[in-house]
């Protein structure tokens, strides 16, 4: 009979609004360049469809009130990205756009914190960009919001202390949620468990230790941290 080598990690876990109820994470998708303002900031050319990425899911950092999340190492621009997430209860693969919203268990609101300049020199490279977009603690995230409690068709915003940076409307993405979901669906199986953060508007900018960063999207929930 065989046994672990070593005690295998607890999932990361997400908390669900409403109670004790919390959300294993099984994996983490992410769509670039989903906002046409926001593809243009990043240089990219008007044809180019978005893309996925991913990152670890231990990168999440679950946030139910005002928290801290550490500055990472081997960045000097760290970016701040706000973005909406889908939580799925179930996949698939070669999911229809017609049958995807099924497989939503939730939202959550995110931030796809970047190490702009690594991503910056991956490009430049044709390296891949896990070391700007993967690593420790990369993913804040808010409390899931069931599906039947949430909508996603508001306003998306984010401050660094109490400045505004970004915001935008969920009705501006390229792809729709369920064209995510389908997209995604075409490349990987998707499975209860996987977060998709599905980009961010424009105004992406640099953040520092001691900024206080609150995200929001309406009819979702909001998030509140610190860099430290
Ligand atoms: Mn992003």
């Amino acid at each position: 009979m065989t046994h672990f080598a070593f005690p295998p990690p607890a999932p990361s876990t997400v908390p669900v609004e409403g109670g004790d109820v919390v959300f294993p994470v099984r994996r983490i998708l992410c769509v670039g360049r989903n906002y046409a303002a926001h593809r243009r900031e990043m240089g990219g050319d008007e044809r180019d469809p978005p893309f996925f990425f991913a990152k670890p899911a231990d990168a999440v950092v679950a946030l139910l009130g005002p928290g801290n999340v550490p500055y990472p190492s081997a960045t000097h621009d760290l970016h701040h990205e706000i973005e909406l997430v889908v939580a799925l209860k179930s996949g698939g693969a070669g999911i229809a756009v017609e049958a995807a919203m099924d497989h939503v268990f939730g939202y959550a609101v995110g931030v796809d914190l970047t190490r702009r300049d690594l991503q910056a020199a991956a490009k430049a490279k044709g390296q891949p960009w896990d070391a700007a977009k993967g690593f420790d603690a990369s993913a804040p995230i808010s409390a899931i919001r069931p599906v039947d409690k949430a909508s996603v068709d508001g306003a998306i915003r984010l401050s660094v202390n109490g400045q505004e940076r970004q915001v935008g409307q969920i009705a501006d993405m390229i792809w729709t949620i369920p064209e995510i979901i389908a997209e995604a669906s075409k490349l990987w199986t998707l499975a209860a468990g996987d977060l998709i953060f599905t980009g961010t508007p424009e105004g992406v900018a640099a953040i520092g230790r001691g900024d206080r960063v609150e995200g929001a999207v309406e009819g979702v929930g909001q998030l509140d941290f610190t860099i430290v």
